[in-house]
C-alpha cells in the first residue's frame, strides 16, 4: 500500500503543482483556445481499469501534459470570447487550495464557525461593492451557481405563494413562473425540479429591438393566469441576458409583480458584478423598491473561479420555511439559540464548501479599485471592439453592448437569410478550429449573430485587434 500523503511529500507535490499552474498560465497563449480532440480521443489513452497498487504522484503532471491538455479548452486564454467568461485568478485559485486544505463541512455555525461567519461578512463586503439595497445586509449567501440560487429563490417563492405548503405537502395547486424568450434555461429547469412543470412555465413577451421583458403582456399573463384559478409564484427579470445581455426593466416589472403580490427574483448572474463601478449602478434600479431575491457571479466576469454565486434575499423567511430541516444529528445548542445562521437551510444540498475563502481572496487582492479596473477594462475593450465593427459597411453590430459583450454579424452581400446564417457559422467553426480564438453564437429574429465576450484577466487591445483580423480574413476575404 503507497499509503497516506505525508506532509513531506505533499510540500514537495505541492510546489510542483503550483509552479505547474503558474507556468500553465504564464504560456496559455501558445495552446490553441479550443481543444481540437476528437471524441473518445482521452478514454482511448486512460487505463480501462483503476490500478490496484497506488502509483503515487511523479507520473500524473506527465500524463496530465500528454492525453489530459489536449483536450482542455483554454478558458483563461485571453483568446477566449466564448459563452460568457469564466475569470480564475491566483488569489482565487489559492482562496480554493486553502478551503481544500482546511477540508471543513461548513453546513451549520456548528460545524465550523467562522466559514459562516466569514461567508456572511464577505456577502455583505459584496453588497456594499455592488451599492446593492440595505434590506440585502446579513441575507447573503453563497451557492454553487446561479441556477441552484433561482431555484432557491423559486422554493422561497412557492412557499410564500401557497402559504408555507407547497414543499411540505405537495404541490398542493397550479403555481405559475413567469420568463420570458431570452430568460437563462435554469428558470425553466427550476420550474422542473419544484413541481411547477415545464407548462406552468409562462413565457412574456420582449420587445423586439431590446429583448426587454414587456411587462404589460406580463400583467396581462398575470390576470388571466390568477382569474383562471393558477397562482402565480415567481416573476423572473433578467439583467444581462445569456444570449445578448438585454435588460428587463426591474422597476417596470417590479411595478406589476407588486400589484399582484408576486415574487420578483432579478437574475443578474453575468452583469450584475459591473456594479462595482459607480457607472454601472443603475443596473441596481429597483432592486430596492421590488425585488425579493437577487443573484450575481463572481464566477463569470469577477476574477473568481467556479463556483461563487452570490444569493440575497430581502426577507430570508420564506427561504427557511422552505428549507429548513433539523434531523436529530444535527441538533445543536448554537442551531437552537436562533444566534447564529446555519446555511444548510440556505441551500438545496445538506454540505457546503468553504467557498467564502476564495471570495475574500479575491476582494482582498484586489480591492474595490482592482475589481473596478477590470470591470472597466473588458467593458472598454467590448466599446471599442464595437466601434470597429460598426465602423465596417460589411458588418451590423447590436447596438446595445453595455457591458463586455459584443453580438454582430456578417452581412454576406447577395445571400439570402439561410445562407447567411450558414456561412456565418462555417466562419466561426473556422475561426475556433484555428485555435486562434474562441467564439460563440446565438440567433436573433432569425439572423445568427457571433458573440464576442471580453473579460479574461490577461485579454488586452491586441488580442481584440488580433481577433478582428482573423474574423475579417474568415469573413471578407
Ligand atoms: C450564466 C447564466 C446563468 C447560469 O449560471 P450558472 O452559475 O452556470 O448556473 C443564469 N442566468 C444568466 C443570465 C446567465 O448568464
Amino acid at each position: 500500500m503507497a499509503g497516506h500523503m505525508t506532509p513531506e511529500e505533499f510540500r514537495r507535490y505541492g510546489k510542483q503543482v503550483i509552479d505547474w499552474i503558474a507556468d500553465y498560465h504564464e504560456s496559455i497563449e501558445s495552446r490553441p483556445v479550443m481543444s481540437q480532440a476528437k471524441p473518445g480521443d482521452l478514454l482511448a489513452a486512460l487505463p480501462e481499469r483503476p490500478p490496484e497498487k497506488g502509483e503515487g504522484f511523479d507520473g500524473l503532471l506527465a500524463d496530465l501534459e500528454r492525453d489530459v491538455m489536449p483536450g482542455i479548452t483554454h478558458w483563461q486564454h485571453p483568446s477566449f470570447f466564448g459563452y460568457f467568461p469564466a475569470n480564475s485568478t491566483g488569489p482565487s485559485i489559492l482562496g480554493d487550495l486553502l478551503s481544500a486544505g482546511l477540508g471543513v463541512q461548513g453546513m451549520m455555525w456548528a460545524t465550523s464557525p467562522a466559514a459562516t461567519e466569514l461567508e456572511t461578512r464577505v456577502a455583505d463586503w459584496m453588497a456594499d461593492l455592488l451599492g446593492l439595497p440595505a434590506a440585502f445586509r446579513g441575507n447573503g449567501v453563497i451557492q454553487d451557481s446561479a441556477s441552484s440560487a433561482c431555484l432557491v429563490a423559486l422554493l422561497s417563492a412557492l412557499n410564500k405563494a401557497g402559504g408555507g405548503t407547497p414543499g411540505r405537502d405537495g404541490i398542493d395547486r397550479r403555481y405559475t413562473l413567469y420568463i420570458s424568450s431570452q430568460t437563462h434555461s435554469s428558470l425553466e429547469k427550476a420550474a422542473r425540479v419544484a413541481g411547477v412543470g415545464a407548462n406552468n412555465v409562462r413565457v412574456v413577451d420582449v420587445d423586439p429591438d431590446t429583448l426587454a421583458m414587456d411587462p404589460a403582456h406580463l400583467d396581462a399573463l398575470l390576470t388571466s393566469d390568477a382569474a383562471s384559478g393558477a397562482t402565480p409564484a415567481m416573476v423572473c427579470a433578467t439583467v444581462g441576458t445569456t444570449s445578448t445581455t438585454a435588460i428587463d426593466s426591474v422597476p417596470a416589472i417590479g411595478e406589476v409583480c407588486r400589484k399582484h403580490g408576486v415574487w420578483l427574483h432579478v437574475d443578474a448572474a453575468y452583469a450584475g458584478v459591473a456594479a462595482v463601478c459607480p457607472e454601472f449602478r443603475w443596473i441596481n434600479d429597483g432592486l430596492a423598491e421590488y425585488a425579493a431575491s437577487y443573484s450575481t457571479n463572481p464566477h463569470k466576469w469577477l476574477l473568481t473561479n467556479f463556483d461563487c454565486t452570490l444569493l440575497w434575499m430581502a426577507d430570508r423567511a420564506p427561504m427557511l420555511d422552505a428549507l429548513s430541516i433539523l434531523p436529530e444529528y444535527l441538533r445543536n445548542q448554537a442551531s437552537t439559540s436562533g444566534e447564529v445562521i446555519d446555511y444548510r437551510d440556505w441551500q438545496i444540498p445538506l454540505g457546503r464548501r468553504f467557498r467564502a475563502l476564495k471570495l475574500w481572496s479575491v476582494i482582498r487582492w484586489y480591492g474595490a479599485e482592482g475589481l473596478r479596473d477590470h470591470i472597466r477594462s473588458g467593458s472598454g475593450l467590448a466599446d471599442e471592439l464595437a466601434e470597429m465593427i460598426g465602423a465596417d459597411p460589411r458588418f451590423e453590430v447590436r447596438a446595445d453592448h453595455p457591458f463586455g459583450l459584443v453580438c454582430f454579424r456578417p452581412l454576406w452581400e447577395g445571400l439570402d437569410t439561410e445562407a447567411a446564417n450558414d456561412a456565418t457559422l462555417a466562419a466561426m467553426h473556422r475561426l475556433n478550429a484555428s485555435g486562434d480564438l474562441l467564439l460563440s453564437h446565438t440567433k436573433i429574429g432569425g439572423h445568427v449573430l457571433l458573440r464576442i465576450a471580453i473579460g479574461a484577466p490577461q485579454t488586452g487591445r491586441a488580442h481584440i485587434q488580433a481577433a478582428w483580423t482573423r474574423i475579417l480574413e474568415e469573413t471578407t476575404s
